[in-house]
């Protein structure tokens, strides 16, 4: 199947439906059947043929969907880009992937002529209400003007994608995915129930980030509507959720906190949102608490993955989260192995471990990526015998129950022991003062590296650093306690997928720790 397939699904089942709602703008499946073949035309008058790539720097919208769609008709390669990037990061990125055409709405517009002046050949389109600057091509012109063409049928194993990766553990690899791969991941979704015929789901993660853009392929095939925000605030959720009636939506942990912590929520109706899908980095229980409590209409659904998986490996399901799942310590768990995808915990030799042993955990399915771009050694290293090493650590119970523990990179070696960044998150954050919490490994000439909390209040909620330790030694073992704490009233940094920025908050004590030592 490719992504075209998919398109073609929605439109036989479900023409006459809402594809779009976005602001005051709707259209429907037969509407995009219309526009989607003439924007692949458009783009193909500008030069764009089979397997060249077409970029996007933009915030969501719905003509973000329809180029993702109008790429795959032209056979074409999408290459979403990360918005908080700096413009030497997109340059960077542009030439890495060699795209032929960049779209940018209002926002990146001047983003956007700066980088075609410095790549030679860089075609823009401008997608946004106003006319466009010059030199640009205006994306409604494009499809005005242009005629539809006939789809490329894209073969199942050719690239659909170039989708760069997080970059919250260093810089970001560009992840090629399959017209298959993405499919794959759309379907073992609907098989777990996610994206049902009746979905209105929500963008409010950025649609760059796979976590969140992957949804729109799983809603072709159901013929379901996408309702899209600009971007994320708590106070746009809310509002979309109340007048569009979203069912479904997903939410990165620190999203949720933001919502749930939020004055306004309780005067807002939330009760059409059947389901919240968290995931993209650990949860701490605390957050998760208040979440179920403040909404009580809502199912939570935790999902484990990563864009190099298309990006699902494991689901958690409401009902085996609470109740006696809870009692079974289950709502720590990332939940099982979707349908296409197998996952399996290994150790140094990769060799399996015994059921509820840490070691990394790797995956193998049609979901599993092409491989990095043009970045064959760590290909190499991330795909050993088709299995996804994920670089995350975690178990798995007897029951097939996946635990993820902390990323290998962010674990904490102190005085000899392993100490799980999230493990300690979690017991910083039930403290009923703190918003947000980190934890990292620092430098230390006693332990080699020790415990450190950076902690943002609940505004006007007081707090001392003693008080957190101390709170800590009720709950964790000493040696997983932090030994120091920064109490602050600032976010804390967050990539554009909004994932907390770890090597960020190391950085200042590792380089102190250098300049000490040279
Ligand atoms: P980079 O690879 O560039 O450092 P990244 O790993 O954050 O960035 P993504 O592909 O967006 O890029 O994120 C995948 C990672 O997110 C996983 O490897 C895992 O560490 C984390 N993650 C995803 N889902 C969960 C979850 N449910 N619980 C804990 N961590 C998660
Ligand atoms: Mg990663």
């Amino acid at each position: 199947m490719n992504i075209t397939h998919g398109f073609k699904r929605a439109l036989q089942i479900n023409a006459g439906g809402l594809a779009i709602v976005y602001g005051d703008r709707r259209r429907t499946w037969r509407e995009l059947g219309e526009r989607v073949p003439r924007l692949a035309g458009g783009l193909a008058s500008l030069g764009v043929a089979a397997g060249d790539r077409v970029a996007i720097l933009s915030l969501n919208s719905d003509r973000y969907l329809e180029s993702y769609l109008a790429t795959a008709w032209a056979g074409a390669v999408v290459v979403p880009l990360n918005i908080r990037w700096s413009p030497l990061e997109n340059e960077d990125a542009l030439k890495d992937c060699r795209a032929k055409v960049l779209i940018v709405d209002k926002m990146f517009a001047p983003v956007g002529d700066a980088l075609a002046k410095t790549i030679p050949g860089l075609r823009l389109v401008y997608a946004d209400d106003e006319a466009a600057p010059a030199g640009t091509s205006h994306y409604e012109e494009l499809i005005a003007a242009s005629s539809p063409i006939a789809d490329a049928m894209a073969r199942r194993e050719d690239l659909a994608g170039i989708f760069y990766t997080g970059g919250t553990t260093g810089r970001s690899k560009g992840v090629m995915l399959s017209h298959d791969n993405l499919m794959a991941n759309a379907l073992n979704a609907l098989a777990e129930g996610l994206f049902p015929s009746s979905a209105i789901y929500l963008h409010a993660a950025p649609m760059f980030h796979l976590a969140n853009g992957a949804a729109m392929f799983a809603l072709l095939l159901s013929g379901g509507s996408n309702v899209i925000i600009k971007a994320f605030s708590p106070e746009a959720v809310m509002a979309a959720v109340e007048r569009d009636k979203v069912t479904e939506v997903l939410l990165v942990p620190t999203m949720i906190q933001m919502l749930v912590d939020h004055p306004a929520l309780k005067s807002h109706d939330m009760s059409s949102l059947g389901r919240i899908v968290y995931g993209a980095s650990p949860i701490s229980e605390a957050v998760l608490d208040r979440a179920i409590a403040a909404l009580p209409h809502t199912r939570f659904s935790q999902a484990y993955g990563m864009t190099e998986l298309s990006p699902i490996a494991t689901i958690l399901h409401w009902n085996e989260h609470i109740g006696e799942g809870r009692a079974k310590g289950r709502h720590r768990a990332g939940g099982r192995a979707t349908l296409g995808c197998e996952v399996r915990i290994v150790d140094a030799n990769d060799q399996p471990v015994p059921s509820g042993t840490v070691g990394e955990i790797v995956a193998r399915g049609d979901n599993v990526m092409m491989g990095y771009w043009e970045r064959p050694e760590e290909t190499e290293r991330a795909l050993i015998g088709g299995w996804m090493h994920t670089g995350d650590g975690g178990f798995m119970d007897a029951d097939g129950f996946v635990y993820v523990v902390d990323r290998v990179k962010d674990m904490i070696i102190s005085g000899g022991e392993n100490v799980y960044s999230t493990e300690v998150e979690n017991a910083v954050a039930q403290h009923p003062a703190v918003a947000q919490c980190a934890v990292v490994g620092i430098p230390s000439e006693e332990w080699g590296e020790q415990v450190h909390a950076v902690v943002v209040r609940k505004p006007g909620a007081v707090v001392s650093p003693q008080e957190v330790i101390a709170f800590c030694k009720e709950r964790i073992a000493g040696y997983k306690c932090p030994r120091s704490v920064d109490i602050s009233d600032t976010p804390l940094p967050m990539s554009g997928a909004g994932k907390i920025l770890k090597r960020e908050l190391r950085k200042p004590f590792w380089e102190a720790k250098e300049r000490r030592v040279n």
